[in-house]
């Protein structure tokens, strides 16, 4: 298998105890993905003879070994359970490791592998941008109550302190691609299970290895979603841990980015860069292997006014299936770039521009034209709208 990319698709799954994550975890292996266990690594990097449990000895002393040698788990558990400082000294030990392990086990992976991370604490760690996708497990609180004292013989107040101490289930759908509830029968979380794999993960995988973005070829306008947003703060995180410097500005910009407008679902961000030469070196590979893939051609905004120079700039879009993006690439402080600001910040400003844009909109979709022909056709709106806006911006001293 030919892969173009250095990055196997990084799937990361997590969940509250008991909520079914294990399950999850099973289906997918059997499906083809490649397991890696977090609290399984966290038990190898620090198991007898290994430098993570001799550091953990140099900073807790040995109380904290069993008589065979091995970490006794209770004893520095105890130590850092009510200890902010202690508990952060011990991560600091453990977390680069099993971080590092778990990088070794996916660059060992096949070039076609779909390596899905099981993690607990995924996401109070904050590593969901480190994934291609985050999958969450989300479970009535009632119901793992139930399942955690049945099958694992847990007492019930054992539970529930072991449920307070984690994210609770609003902090995790926030950080999650995808979210898998599991109130039914196994049998319908297998479903669930399978449909992920074979729709999203298997195509994400193919585009991520052979460089290819999701295009949409029909204009569709879908109603405003509230989760956009949201879905762009995730987008971001991901771009912004792919590339460097870190502090590039990253903007959501287009209509997903103006709360109650219709739009077509796809989420529209904008990269600044110092200079364009910038976009075509490292940072085009990174993009690519964070599952932004550059797309060919399409190098060139229309100009506002019309047949003022060239705004150039460069367009990637995303592997993933189900979350099409176009992420614009523009130098900082160019015509297109702060272009692209006002105009958002302007139709977020003016109700009664926003409602003219969206019935224009919703005529020119129902002609279902193909995109490029719905994107060309927006012209004349945009060129009157840009004297307003411009209007606007002078008027409220309005900065990008
Ligand atoms: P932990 O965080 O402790 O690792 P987990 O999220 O991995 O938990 P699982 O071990 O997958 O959770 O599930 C907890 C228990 O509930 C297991 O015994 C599992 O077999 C059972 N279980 C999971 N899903 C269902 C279901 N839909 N119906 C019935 N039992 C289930």
């Amino acid at each position: 298998m030919i892969r173009l990319t250095g990055a196997v698709l990084r799937v990361g799954l997590t969940g509250g105890i008991g909520s079914g994550k294990s399950s999850v975890a099973s289906r997918l292996v059997q499906r083809g993905a490649v397991l890696i266990d977090s609290d399984r690594l966290a038990r190898e990097v620090v198991a007898p003879g290994t430098d993570g449990l001799a550091e953990i000895v140099a900073a807790f002393s040995d109380r904290v070994l069993d008589a065979d040698g091995a970490l006794d788990r209770a004893a520095l558990g105890a130590l850092v359970f009510d200890d902010e400082a202690a508990r952060r000294q011990l991560e600091a030990i453990t977390h680069p490791r099993v971080r590092a392990r778990a990088a070794e086990l996916a660059a060992g992976a096949a070039p076609d592998a779909i390596v899905v991370n099981d993690v607990p604490l995924l996401v109070e760690v904050g590593l969901a941008p480190t994934y291609h996708l985050v999958v969450v497990v989300q479970t009535e609180v009632a119901t793992r109550l139930e399942r955690l004292t049945r099958s694992r013989g847990m007492s019930r107040a054992e539970a529930e302190r072991r449920i307070a101490a984690q994210a609770d289930d609003e902090r995790r759908r926030a950080a999650a691609d995808v979210v898998l509830t599991n109130d039914a029968e196994l049998a319908d979380l297998h479903g669930s299970v399978d449909a992920l794999w074979h729709d999203r993960l298997v195509p994400y995988e193919v585009n991520l290895r052979q460089r290819r973005a999701v295009r949409p070829a029909r204009v569709a306008l879908a109603e405003a979603d509230p989760t956009w947003p949201q879905q762009y703060a995730r987008l971001a995180a991901r771009i912004r841990h792919a590339v460097t410097p870190a502090d590039l500005r990253l903007d959501h910009i287009g209509s997903t980015a103006v709360p109650g407008l219709a739009a077509k679902d796809v989420i529209d961000i904008q990269l600044g860069v110092p200079s364009l030469a910038d976009a075509d070196g490292p940072l085009a590979e990174r993009l690519a292997d964070a599952g932004f893939p550059r797309l060919p051609g399409e190098w060139w905004d229309s100009p506002r006014p019309a047949g003022s120079g060239r705004w150039e700039k460069r367009l990637h879009g995303s592997a993933d299936p189900a979350r099409p993006v176009n992420l614009h690439i523009r130098e900082t402080g160019s015509p297109g770039w702060r272009y692209a600001l006002m105009m958002r910040d302007h139709l977020r400003a003016d109700p009664d521009q926003r409602a003219a844009y969206l019935v224009f909109k919703r005529e020119l979709a129902a002609a279902a034209p193909d995109v490029a022909t719905y994107t060309t056709a927006k012209d004349p709106w945009f060129d009157e709208e840009h004297h307003r806006a411009e209007e606007w911006a002078a008027r409220t001293g309005w900065r990008p």
